[in-house]
């Protein structure tokens, strides 16, 4: 059922779109992509065998639609003293700007049911989405989560933006789940592996530049700001310093630790929803610190403190709507407590939609 229908919609997008520069774009990624990741290649010439599809369509199929392009996420990480019986969780909220009902068929068709992606020798995990083209990675076999913010970076020509070829963020996601344990090891990969920073965010580049966020069972948290040249990386032992309060790290879509004037981020001035949820957040952990549970949580993901234009929709709220000033709405919500391997996730609209729990202990095969 997947493949032919799979196989139908990537043949009408690439031949939309097959007279357009994004093509010659394409070309340059593909060399890019051999060059840094070749397993992945492999893994696309995989899946370009199974559909009998060649790559070059297959990448200008997704591209078309931005899928996962231009994403305006909020994600939290709180453990220890911020709970109130020291339990950890990862709180993301998946916001993506809305084009039509074309679109969002298209999404409902590649954001599927949870999978687990094994490969050998290296940890399971739990994914939501399509297998290679658009993997969510959630939790691994380990205990290790992950939820992500895009980067808006800024359209001043004037202004430096900090590029560079390397893994492709999307790419180094996935081998972070494969290889980590623990929060150490995340924090040694993205120090030490060379990131791609590609602009155009092209499939597989579009989380390039994008911050992530993630937590472990053993109670640490992380947040990652990066760009070609330049990370930060805020945990349980300098989040104080950098965010205002210790054991609680919350994060939107410009950079607050780097410098925007040396990683090419949006200024907070300009991109005012994400300084707007970014102030929200704290004001919200503030008021409930000590005393965060899975409810509160919940609520953090429905929150509509801000109400603009007299609506009750508005974008500029964690829980995002679609308002006349902005396309952007929150597709789905997930908060993950690694402890007892369990994603709570709500496949809606956080203030309209119910959470169900989602079991990674028995999907992972883990006694
Ligand atoms: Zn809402």
């Amino acid at each position: 059922m997947i493949k032919p229908l799979l196989k139908i919609l990537i043949k009408i997008f690439s031949k939309i779109y097959e007279n357009r520069s994004i093509k010659d774009q394409i070309k340059n990624n593909l060399y890019d992509l051999e060059y840094y990741t070749p397993g992945f290649i492999t893994e696309l010439q995989g899946l370009s065998e199974s559909t009998n599809i060649n790559i070059k369509e297959i990448l200008l199929s997704y591209n078309i639609l931005k899928l996962s392009k231009n994403t305006s996420c909020t994600t939290s990480v709180v453990t220890k003293d911020a709970t109130k019986k020291h339990n950890t969780y990862l709180i993301q909220n998946w916001d993506i700007p809305f084009y039509g009902k074309i679109h969002l068929l298209y999404l409902l068709f590649l954001y599927q049911r949870f999978k687990v992606c094994k490969i050998k020798n290296n940890n399971s995990y739990v994914f939501y989405g399509f297998p290679v083209l658009f993997e969510l990675p959630i939790i691994n076999e380990k205990g290790v989560c992950f939820g992500g913010n895009a980067t808006l970076v800024t359209s001043d020509k004037k202004r430096y933006v900090d590029k560079g070829p390397g893994i492709p963020i999307y790419l180094l996601v996935r081998k972070t789940m494969r290889e980590s344990d623990r929060i150490s090891d995340v924090k040694n990969i993205w120090m030490n592996n060379l990131r791609s920073s590609n602009k155009s965010k092209y499939f597989p580049y579009f989380w390039d530049l994008a911050s992530s966020s993630w937590a472990d069972r053993y109670k640490n948290i992380l947040i990652i700001e990066q760009s070609h040249n330049h990370i930060i990386t805020v945990d349980n032992n300098n989040s104080e310093q950098f965010n205002g309060f210790k054991d609680v790290i919350w994060h939107t879509n410009h950079h607050k630790w780097l410098d925007p004037d040396v990683s090419g981020s949006e200024y907070p001035s300009i991109h005012t929803t994400s300084r707007i949820r970014n102030n929200r957040s704290y004001e919200y952990f503030k008021k409930h610190y000590g005393r965060i549970d899975l409810d509160t949580c919940k609520s953090f993901t429905r929150d509509h403190k801000y109400r603009f234009f007299n609506t009750y929709k508005n974008s500029n709220n964690i829980c995002r709507h679609v308002d006349p000033c902005n396309r952007h709405g929150t597709l789905f919500s997930y908060i993950v407590e690694p402890e007892k391997y369990l994603i709570n996730f709500c496949p809606g609209i956080p203030c309209k939609t119910k959470y169900k729990k989602i079991d990674c202990k028995k999907l992972l095969k883990i006694k």
